[in-house]
């Protein structure tokens, strides 16, 4: 796979509050996220719908061991723009804003990587694309139409939910 080299969009910051309910909510269920995902540096990102955006991991943070510092809020996207609060959010927050916008009922999304399933499991597929790319972000956007499970080929899975336990419903059946 791809060498993660850091985020492809610009950031524009802003100084909007990240309600503590919402990123407590956030980081409850990242730790949740360790019964099923084991790993290793800054791969997958969880993102969560709020009132006004998302909360989504910051770039570089590591899945199930995320803190405080680690919930960045996206208000908002526009072409390569991200405009965020917190700080630097994740080099696929493009793909997480694709799959709000064309799937309203989505409320939480999970991206991981478990490379032992890739190819292996009877699933929508999208790519091969490189990561944070906006051919990636349109095409989960377009998929998550229609399904809410789906493969980016040869780099990972996406997890599209109405709620938390749909999430962790579905790591229950494929890790
Ligand atoms: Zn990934």
């Amino acid at each position: 796979m791809e060498k993660y080299r850091g985020v492809k969009f610009e950031m524009v910051e802003e100084q909007f509050p990240i309600d503590k309910k919402d990123r407590l909510k956030f980081l409850a269920v990242d730790k949740v996220l360790k019964k099923f995902l084991k790993t290793k540096k800054n791969e997958g990102n969880l993102s969560i719908k709020t009132k006004n955006g998302f909360l989504i991991k910051r770039a570089g943070g590591q899945m199930t061991k995320l803190t405080k510092n680690d919930v960045i809020l996206v208000r908002k996207i526009s072409g390569r723009k991200v405009f965020c609060s917190g700080g630097m959010p994740s080099s696929e927050s493009r793909m997480h804003y694709e799959i709000y916008k064309n799937t309203p009922a989505a409320k939480i999304i999970l991206h991981f990587h478990r490379d032992e399933l890739l190819g292996k499991l009877p699933l929508a597929r999208v790519g091969p694309f490189s990561y944070g790319s906006t051919a990636l972000a349109k095409a989960a956007g377009r998929v998550s139409k229609k399904y809410s499970l789906f493969e980016i080929l040869r780099h990972g899975f996406v997890i599209v939910g109405k709620s938390k336990n749909e999430i962790f419903e579905v790591l229950k059946t494929i890790c």
